[in-house]
């Protein structure tokens, strides 16, 4: 008998199998907004001029190819500091944090979570509802047991405050609680200034542990704009932890490059966690990659890059904005059912639009539109070509 006899098979992740399904269809008016990446207007995920740059200059500069330091390239480390802090913030001149880099956002959430398990003893992990699926995962797979807590109300297409701070109370005081920074996935909502201060004081007052997901810096309003969190969390004299990714604000996914900050009361405690960091990394593959933390740190570290870089990035951002004017705006036109305006509301790459897993079916049978099955929609699959096919299918299907 095989010792894979009892294995059985699990499903498909539901969201990266959709490309497979898309790849499939031979129909031409098919449509992908089922990715978690940008597109640009001709549907492909393109290298920023900066990135491009400086993986030139890596290549001439011919490095061997050695171990990095298993907290990543110090330089960087502090680069990620500066961006979600500001170069003269006291986080970062009393040097109570630290960083270390990760295997993308994912990395950083698994490093978090190890240390906190490990290291701090934690055992209760909490999540909104819904999230991005790998929250949950990554907690379970951590040991954590899981508990959610609420943020999106269907009926009225928006945030659910008053039930998210109902819920948080009640979680266990020492829980590790996710909350999406900016660009809430999936639902695109987020809080405003005044509800991080009341979950900043439900956090004091519970004793629960913050996990600032940051993986979409600057896609709402701009790389300042976008850590507001960031920052009333530092201001709060919580410790905390941020895991930040540059996947989608460099468009460089494969090289899973972001990092894991851990804020706290001391220098002295800091550099304490980074020696249970180090532990975690080892045992989980050792040493970082240095491909991406390179090019993040070029480009980081030099403000003329820096600015260029920034640029780029609006322009990412006022595409998508500019979708989902038009989506709106198409629907609209048509006189569909239901008023799209909230997806003008909403922020980051995401929709959530509040379509059935029925009729999302019925878009990807009918006209070839593939969407996640809970009503998400990547806003990046749209471009001037196809959004008044998408709205016609939408209202079709509504
Ligand atoms: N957090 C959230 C909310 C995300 O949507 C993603 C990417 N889909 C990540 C973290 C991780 O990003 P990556 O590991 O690709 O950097």
């Amino acid at each position: 008998d095989s010792v894979f006899s009892s294995v059985s098979t699990l499903p498909d992740d539901p969201i990266l199998s959709l490309t497979g399904k898309f790849l499939a269809d031979p129909r031409d008016c098919k449509v992908n907004l089922g990715v978690g990446m940008y597109l640009d207007e001709n549907g492909v995920t393109p290298v920023l001029d900066v990135v491009r740059e400086a993986e030139e200059a890596i290549a001439l500069s011919h490095r061997p190819h050695t171990y990095i330091p298993q907290t990543g390239l110090p330089l960087y480390d502090r680069l990620v500091q500066e961006l979600l802090f500001g170069k003269d913030s006291e986080v970062v001149t009393s040097k109570r944090a630290c960083t270390v880099q990760s295997l993308g956002g994912t990395g950083a959430l698994k490093l978090g979570c190890d240390l906190m398990y490990w290291a701090c003893g934690l055992r209760v992990g909490a999540a909104s509802v819904p999230t991005w699926g790998n929250h949950n995962d990554i907690l379970e797979r951590s040991g954590y047991t899981v508990a959610a807590y609420r943020y999106y109300d269907a009926g009225t297409h928006g945030l659910n405050f008053e039930a998210m701070c109902e819920d948080l109370k009640k979680l266990p005081a020492k829980t590790l609680v996710i909350l999406h920074a900016c660009c809430h996935n999936p639902t695109g909502y987020d809080l405003d200034a005044n509800q991080w201060s009341e979950i900043i004081d439900i956090c004091k007052h519970c004793q629960l542990v913050p996990f600032l997901d940051l993986a979409y810096q600057g896609f709402k309003a701009g790389l300042e704009e976008d850590s507001l969190a960031v920052r009333l969390f530092a201001d709060s004299g919580l410790d905390f932890l941020v895991a930040s990714s540059f996947s989608k604000s460099f468009n460089l996914y494969s090289e899973r490059i972001g990092a894991l900050t851990v804020v706290t009361h001391s220098e002295n405690e800091a550099l304490r966690v980074a020696s249970h960091l180090k532990c975690c990394a080892r045992a989980n593959y050792s040493n970082p990659a240095a491909f991406g933390g390179r090019i993040v740190e070029r480009v980081l570290s030099d403000p003329d890059k820096f600015a260029h870089w920034e640029k780029e990035l609006a322009g990412m951002r006022n595409r998508i904005l500019a979708m989902r004017q038009a989506l709106a705006d198409e629907m609209r036109a048509i006189g569909a059912k239901r008023d799209f305006s909230f997806v003008t509301e909403q922020a980051g790459m995401f929709s959530f639009t509040g379509l059935t897993p029925e009729q999302v079916d019925r878009l990807s049978s009918e006209f070839g539109i593939y969407a996640v099955r809970n009503g998400r929609i990547c806003v990046c699959g749209l471009n001037r070509k196809n959004v008044a096919y998408v709205a016609r299918s939408f209202a079709a299907v509504l």
